[in-house]
């Protein structure tokens, strides 16, 4: 999987970066709520063909997409 970043918000850490594929992976598959690892607030899901993006609905806060899962 290729694993982007919006360079208009903070960037991940590592840890959280992968909080958030393993939250797109709960919501797309078990259709769960998943809190931000920085803030708490649900994260946002949307898929577009094979790529995703996973963000949180906090402008200022993380966001990380992913391609080819
Ligand atoms: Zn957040």
């Amino acid at each position: 999987m290729v694993m982007t970043t919006n360079k208009m918000r903070p960037k991940p850490t590592e840890d959280e970066a992968f909080a958030l594929v393993n939250a797109a992976t709960r919501i797309s598959w078990h259709n769960e709520t998943v809190p931000c690892p920085r803030c708490g607030k649900y994260l946002n899901y949307k898929q577009l063909g094979n790529s995703f993006v996973i963000s949180c609905p906090d402008e200022n806060c993380i966001e990380v997409g992913g391609r080819g899962i």
